[in-house]
């Protein structure tokens, strides 16, 4: 018996060889996706259903005025699709640009279109259940002020962070007060981690993240037929007032149930997809599944085009799976942090089911064409949903797209080498550009290959012969103004709405150079917020080894408000904080005891040591030119670094 089954193994074994050994090398073809299916009208009726008013005056302002959002910026959506925009881009930014308040079900009634995101709103017994509290305290107030003046004041006595996305909890301190928080007044509900991942996703990587979130939003672009047409899930970043109210209830497992005002909310805990700390909400009540940001009018992105860490587009997949065995057979009406609802049982469970095939077809065709030696640019070349995934419009890659996504999975499990020697020490990309222009001829064959490839509809290729033109030498304005003509045709032609804004942004960039540096915004909830450890983290990468040379500094850190000590020092370029001087640290040259906000305020503002010194707010003993060695070590991080040029 041992010897057959051995024997069955090695078959097996055989068997499983051969295909590898006879199998041709596996060759991309460039693969499209199918049509949009222009007949099926369901999300015009989904988007539009239970509308009930909207806010009279389209600004929304901080309280000196300045406009945080307008809802008349997106008003041109309502004529027919121009020829600068993709029609199926142009049908889904006005479907998003909708905008007021919508009953979703006896009882449950979101706020769309007043941010990027929702706010849904839930009928206790005496006052309001808020899922999700937009980005900024003037949003969230805009949209409480309408649900109050069409449906009768109340009070909002729960909020739940569905997760940990600005999107989802900056306009807390709009709608609860710390007191209420306090008391337990009012329940802040939100998933395990929440407080950890909604302060770090964007500290270290802020700058960089920060720079590419311009491209991606298309911050500056104009609104309109020639600039940004929205962002995919919704239409743009609000711009206003953030905060961050810290939870008093917390989510760790699935099938927690938490009452609040008569209302009962089930929690099906969802870590690792679509943020680091997330979670669904059942309301068994009402019937209605908040599939929170894991359900999308659009594919989502595995990995967002301004950066992050990379997502799993597996676990997504098998929480939506794990929803609908949870729910399926219950659930009358689905919702989500942004878009519409779908109503109806049966269009829940085929929404889920094939929301999770289009994930799950992402994850499983490109390991299995990674696994049969595809690099992740060829798998993003192929692969494509099938017509019965790709013709359900949030199957569609208005957010996300299966090429980025593809290339994003790749990344997940194999990093960024392809495994091409070749590519070990490449050429940083300005050398390398101007050896490729050299080779092909000089800048002027490169032109005119570029202008054949305009001609001929090659767009692709006519971007990759610009970029090197440009990158090669920026000051060449004839390519660059070539370049961000190509850019211009490309964006046109996109259903990606991200993709769109980064080709028109690369092309304002090209014609006009790069916007001014914003300043910092700190939103002084979230760094309150921000463990000092995650701080101590940031001053570390802001050291500039080159100019910190072989200089060393040894400072002890007392922060009186937080009973927290840290020993900093610099050495060998590297920045170390531990909680205390470690063997080998030797003595301090300067011991300091102050607020941490002061630490804060002489590392990322002008305000000097030793004027807060002269004032009282920080103690010192010793050299305090050993600080000011520190500071002048740590590079500012301006935000506007360039993208298109070099
Ligand atoms: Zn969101």
């Amino acid at each position: 018996m041992a010897r057959k089954v051995l024997t069955s193994g090695i078959a097996l074994l055989a068997l499983m060889a051969l295909p590898i050994l006879v199998a041709a090398v596996p060759r991309a073809s460039a693969a499209e996706a199918p049509p949009p299916n222009w007949s099926d009208a369901r999300d015009l009726d989904f988007a539009g259903r239970g509308f009930l008013a909207t806010r009279k005056d389209p600004k929304i302002t901080t309280a000196d005025g300045r406009v945080v959002w307008n809802l008349s910026d997106f008003d041109f959506l309502k004529a027919s699709p121009p020829a600068t925009v993709n029609a199926s881009l142009w049908r889904h930014s006005a479907l998003l640009a909708r905008h007021g308040l919508f009953q979703v079900a006896d009882g449950v009634w979101q706020v769309r279109g007043f941010d990027i995101a929702n706010a849904t709103f839930i009928r206790g017994k005496t006052g309001w259940i808020v899922i999700d509290c937009l980005t900024t305290t003037e949003t969230a107030k805009a949209a409480l002020d309408l649900v109050n003046e069409t449906l009768g004041p109340r009070k909002v006595v729960g909020l739940v962070y569905t997760h940990s996305h600005t999107d989802h909890f900056g306009g807390a301190r709009a709608l609860v007060s710390q007191a209420d928080i306090d008391t337990g007044a009012v329940k802040v509900i939100a998933p395990a981690g929440f407080v950890e991942q909604a302060v770090s996703e964007n500290v270290i990587a802020g700058a960089a993240m920060g720079r590419r979130a311009v491209y991606q939003f298309g911050l500056f672009l104009p609104k309109g037929a020639e600039g940004t047409v929205g962002s995919g899930i919704g239409q743009s970043v609000a711009l206003g007032t953030q905060t961050l109210a810290p939870p008093n209830v917390t989510v760790d497992h699935t099938g927690q149930t938490v009452e609040v005002d008569g209302v009962r909310l089930e929690f099906q805990i969802t870590p690792g997809t679509e943020a680091p700390a997330e979670m669904n909400v059942w309301l068994p009540d009402f019937r209605v599944l908040d599939l929170a940001e894991n359900g999308n009018v659009s594919m989502h992105n595995v990995l967002t085009p301004r950066g992050a860490l990379v997502r799993d587009a597996r676990v997504w997949a098998e929480y939506l799976t794990q929803s609908l065995s949870l729910y399926g057979d219950k659930a009358q009406v689905m919702m989500t942090s942004h878009g519409w609802p779908r109503f109806g049982h049966a269009e829940v469970v085929d929404f889920i089911a094939k929301h999770r095939d289009a994930y799950k077809y992402l994850h499983d065709q490109s390991v299995r064409m990674m696994d049969e030696g595809l690099t992740g640019q060829e798998i993003a070349d192929s692969i494509a949903l099938p017509p019965s995934l790709a013709s359900e419009w949030y199957n569609r890659g208005y957010y996300g797209s299966m090429s980025f996504n593809a290339r994003a999975v790749y990344q997940r499990y194999m990093g960024w080498y392809d495994g091409n020697p070749s590519h070990l020490a490449a050429f940083p990309v300005k050398d390398e550009a101007a050896r490729y222009v050299q080779a092909m001829g000089g800048a002027q064959k490169v032109k005119a290959d570029m202008a054949a490839a305009v001609a001929s509809g090659d767009l692709k290729w006519a971007a990759v012969l610009g970029d090197k033109l440009v990158m090669a030498d920026s000051s060449d304005a004839s390519a660059r103004a070539a370049l961000a003509d190509v850019y211009v045709s490309l964006g046109e032609a996109q259903e990606n709405a991200l993709w769109r804004n980064m080709y028109l942004t690369g092309a304002q960039e090209l014609r006009q150079g790069r916007p001014k540096t914003q300043g910092v915004n700190l939103a002084l909830d979230l760094i309150k917020n921000t463990p000092s450890p995650m701080l101590m983290d940031l001053l570390a990468v802001r050291l500039n080894a080159g100019r910190a040379g072989e200089g060393h500094v040894a400072i002890d850190l007392g922060f009186t408000d937080r009973a927290e000590h840290y020993r900093l020092t610099v050495r060998h370029g590297v920045l170390v904080a531990t909680d205390k001087a470690l063997p080998g640290d030797g003595p301090a040259d300067l011991a300091l005891v102050m607020p941490r906000q002061a630490l804060l305020m002489t590392t990322f503002t002008p305000v000097k040591l030793a004027d807060l010194v002269k004032s009282g707010v920080v103690k010192a003993t010793g050299d305090i030119e050993a600080y000011n060695r520190l500071v002048s070590w740590l590079d500012p991080f301006t935000s506007d670094f360039p993208i298109v040029t070099r």
